[in-house]
């Protein structure tokens, strides 16, 4: 176990002050959920927006009011490398988990496989900013020649980001942000619903009002996590909360036993401010970016920003080392001197046990084999000049030996 300066995979700080925000939420009431919705949609240029607990909270809302609008169909088609929450969503909502294998360049769809993987089952298709990195969404709306499929833009982890054709979370026909610990901006937990479709909207509207309100004791603990993550994110500190095996730091499993909830309004109230917020963050993490784009440059490792992403808003900088012996002495040495270095999801979702079954017929080759390469780096506001040298000349080193 390390003590010491201990550098978090990913972070968006809230401070005591935000947390402050967020009581004051709690006093204002309803009135702080409407300020945070119209932000929202003003910011996005959207017609609708809806507050829930959670990201996948928000995607099952979604899958259920695309499930009332459209009964004949029951596949929602996913990469095959991505957070273990989207299957669990879909699970949750009792669709059908459809898998496509990803282009280990973008880490978007394989866009030779998509297309004969649209039959008429297929209710949705989700395309994800892995990491901030801007998926085709345009492309994969072209492939989908049948109107009847609904696109999904997973924009958990990409709040504040852009791509060619504009901002991310408002290129699909209904999209999601995550506020959870470590995405682009957090209030603790928290999913936001975006759509300018009236037909989707409308539907969501009968699934989000159906949800119960966050009652006292979510509530308490959401406060109290809330506090502790403000005292404990610092990296002069990180080294305790990752120390205890039960908080499950970084941790990403598949369970559809989760919590569905509105927001509460202490969320809404430390979302105060966020707008300038994720300005600030994203200016930290682009710097942040840009040394680590010029190391992985002259070295050998394989990253991912391309040009066709004009704002990378990454949350961690993935790249991907060849060599199993080799990718599991960097994260041990990382382990044991604090960078922050993480693998990304444990397998591809055609690996996870309960899912297994459905996918025996079917290799998802690159997502396989990204999962056991990938390896991402911090670029949140903690990283220092400093951590990025050290870790430079780590990296170099393991590379020489
Ligand atoms: C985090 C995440 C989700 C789920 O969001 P939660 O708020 O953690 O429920 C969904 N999709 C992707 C790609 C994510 O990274």
């Amino acid at each position: 176990m390390r003590i010491g300066r201990t550098l978090p995979p990913a972070a968006a700080p809230i401070y005591l002050k935000d947390v402050i925000s967020g009581l004051k939420g709690l006093v204002r009431g309803q009135r702080e959920l409407t300020r945070f919705e119209t932000e929202i949609k003003d910011y996005f240029c959207v017609k609708h927006c809806f507050l829930v607990s959670s990201g996948k909270a928000a995607l099952t809302c979604i899958l259920l009011a695309l499930k009332d609008l459209h009964p004949d169909r029951d596949e929602v088609l996913i990469p095959a490398f991505t957070c273990y929450s989207v299957p669990s969503a879909i699970v949750r909502a009792g669709l059908k988990v459809r898998l496509c294998d990803i282009d280990s360049g973008t880490l978007d769809f394989d866009h030779e496989q998509l297309p004969e993987l649209l039959s008429r089952s297929v209710l949705a298709v989700m395309p994800t900013h892995l990491f901030g990195l801007p998926a085709d969404v345009q492309r994969t709306r072209v492939a989908c020649k049948d109107p009847e499929i609904t696109i999904i833009e997973d924009a958990a982890q990409a709040m504040g980001g852009e791509c060619k054709g504009g901002k991310c979370g408002t290129l699909g026909d209904v999209a999601f942000f995550s506020l959870g610990r470590g995405k682009a901006i957090s209030t603790f937990e928290g999913g936001i619903i975006l759509t300018s479709r009236d037909d989707i909207a409308e539907s969501l509207r009968i699934m989000v009002d159906d949800l119960p309100a966050c009652d006292f004791p979510a509530l308490a603990t959401l406060v109290l996590k809330a506090l502790l993550l403000a005292l404990f994110l610092h990296p002069s500190i990180f080294w305790l909360p990752k120390a205890i095996p039960s908080l499950k730091l970084g941790q990403t499993t598949y369970d559809p036993q989760f919590e569905m909830r509105r927001m509460s309004t202490f969320q809404a109230g430390l979302a105060t401010d966020w707008i300038k917020r994720l300005a600030q963050l994203i200016k930290a993490r682009l710097i942040r970016i840009g040394y680590w784009v010029h190391f992985v440059k002259n070295g050998r490792l394989r990253h991912y920003c391309s040009a066709r992403v004009t704002t990378p808003n990454l949350i961690r900088f993935p790249v991907a080392v060849n060599g199993n012996g080799l990718r599991s002495a960097i994260l041990a040495g990382s382990e044991a001197m604090g960078f922050g270095m993480m693998p990304a999801y444990p397998g591809s979702i055609a690996a996870i046990e309960d899912l297994k079954a459905s996918f025996s017929t079917c290799s998802f080759a690159k997502a396989k084999e990204l999962a056991e390469q990938l390896v991402t780096l911090p670029v949140h506001p903690f990283v220092k000049e400093e951590d990025v040298l050290r870790t430079s000349r780590f990296l170099e080193r393991a590379f020489r030996r």
